[in-house]
């Protein structure tokens, strides 16, 4: 059997999973330069670097497909957080990618780290002493995420280059028509709305393609905020330490002991989900229990997704039966808990009442964790997430998106009122430079000024 030892190679990722676009992943031990070189596409090998320098370089995967862009710091023992050889990999890409480089790393054989273990290494080596030890991992529980806000926006290479495209071939048109009004004897604008029409349904549809990527972008990125709701008793907690693979919420058999909300993010396949136990929503005259109720109710109303938890052993009662025919099966997945009992309550029961997707499920012996994943995958990403689709995940770039897209609209109704085709040109303007702010441009005038000029040559 595969034993862990003090001396593996090991990796996590060091900042906390935010929605912030940068993260770091950890790798400490003897083999660790040598095994992300494996990964690692850059000037040169990760292995000759000079130690204590930060390297440009990409992580590609088997097939050699980059996965994300990186910056690499090498570190060499004794010189390093841990007192070993380390490498620190600075994504880019947010979690999703993320997650895919620290797998990656694993398929090279190094192992998961331990909740703490680089500071139990580092206290080993004699990089920290006890309580310098003691107070990191006070700041791990913590979750300090504030020194992360600053997240660095990084724009993919796809959405810059479709964003250039659609820039230049907005400001041909746009120049064209300015062209042709300043010098009809030569440009010619018979039949030219026309063209025009088809070129913006084309515009029109590339940008709302990325408009409704923007969606699911930013579930990918920033996890699908879940709540976990039932009645007491039902195994909210039991299905939260499920997912998140440890004992956290406590587990006991008397009702109503969640009493706060308890929020965790745990990758669930290809997705992150932000969790929320709740103290069970009834109502109750319990003024502690009561507190949870109203946040489990805020909670609630502003989750993603409402995994709503029946006891299959007792019989549903008033509140299953109010909350379940209030839900919306858009968002909500029952899970029918406790399978591996004798059942009273069955999916025919629930469908009574709601007619979203229902799951049997056990905590216990872990049936139905699957098909969970499967529903969740076709509630959000129509049966899955593809891989080689690009998301739109920056709110602003949605907003600069959102104002290109009424501005070519306004050329269409333009054209389609039979105004002037000066009245055109404004609004190509208007798309040309919300699409610039996405990358960082705005009208250049030079740049307007060059095609304008491209076309009044013979002038
Ligand atoms: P909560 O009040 O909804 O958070 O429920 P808990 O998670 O604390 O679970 C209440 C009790 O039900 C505990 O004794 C759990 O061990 C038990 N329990 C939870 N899920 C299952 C399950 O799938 N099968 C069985 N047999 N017991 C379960």
């Amino acid at each position: 059997m595969f034993m862990k030892s003090e001396y593996d190679t090991i990796a996590a990722i060091a900042t906390p999973l935010s929605s912030a676009g940068i993260g770091i992943i950890r790798i400490s031990g003897e083999d660790s330069i040598s095994l992300v070189d494996k990964l690692y596409c850059g000037k040169a090998a990760l292995t000759s670097y000079e130690p204590n320098t930060i390297n440009y370089g990409h992580i590609v995967d088997a097939d050699g497909n980059i996965v994300d862009q990186v910056l690499i710091s090498v570190f060499r023992a004794p010189h390093s957080y841990t007192g070993e050889d380390s490498v620190e990999i600075n994504c880019h890409g947010g979690i999703y990618v993320m997650r895919k480089v620290l797998d990656l790393v694993y398929s090279t054989g190094i192992r998961p780290a331990e909740p703490g273990e680089f500071s139990k290494r580092a206290f080993l080596n004699g990089r920290m002493d006890l309580s310098e030890a003691e107070s990191v991992m006070d700041l791990i529980a913590s979750g300090n995420e504030a020194s992360y806000k600053n997240s660095i926006s990084q724009l993919s290479g796809f959405l810059l280059k479709k964003v250039k495209k659609l820039r230049s071939e907005i400001i041909h048109e746009a120049a064209f028509v300015e062209a042709a009004l300043d010098d009809p004897e030569h440009y010619d604008l018979d039949g030219y709305d026309e063209k025009l029409v088809i070129q913006l349904n084309s515009w029109e549809s590339e940008v709302q393609e990325l408009i409704d990527s923007y969606h699911q972008g930013s579930l990918i990125k920033d996890g699908i905020n879940t709540v976990i709701s039932g009645r007491p008793n039902v195994g909210k907690s039991s299905l939260l330490n499920l997912l998140s693979g440890h004992e956290k919420a406590i587990v006991t058999d008397i009702p109503g002991t969640t009493r706060d909300i308890i929020e965790e993010r745990v990758a669930f396949g290809d997705v992150i989900l932000n969790l929320y136990d709740t103290a069970g929503i009834r109502n109750t005259d319990d003024t502690v229990e009561s507190i949870g109720v109203q946040k489990a109710i805020d909670a609630q109303s502003k989750a993603d997704l409402n995994l709503y938890i029946v006891d299959s052993s007792v019989y549903l009662n008033d509140e299953d039966i109010r909350f379940l025919s209030e839900f919306d099966p858009l968002s909500t997945i029952v899970l029918l808990n406790k399978s591996d009992l004798y059942s009273i309550v069955d999916i025919d029961d629930i469908h009574q009442y709601f007619n979203g997707k229902v799951v049997i499920f056990s905590t216990k012996n872990g049936q139905g964790y699957d098909e969970l994943k499967a529903a969740v995958n076709q509630l959000f990403f129509d049966g899955g997430l593809d891989k080689d689709r690009f998301y739109i995940t920056s709110q602003q770039n949605y907003n600069d998106l959102c104002d290109a897209l009424k501005s070519l609209r306004l050329v269409d109704k333009s054209i389609e009122d039979g105004m002037s085709e000066d009245f055109f040109t404004s609004d190509l303007y208007d798309a040309y430079r919300s699409l610039g702010y996405i990358i960082g441009e705005e009208v250049e005038e030079d740049l307007v000024n060059k095609v304008f000029s491209d076309f009044c040559m013979g002038k």
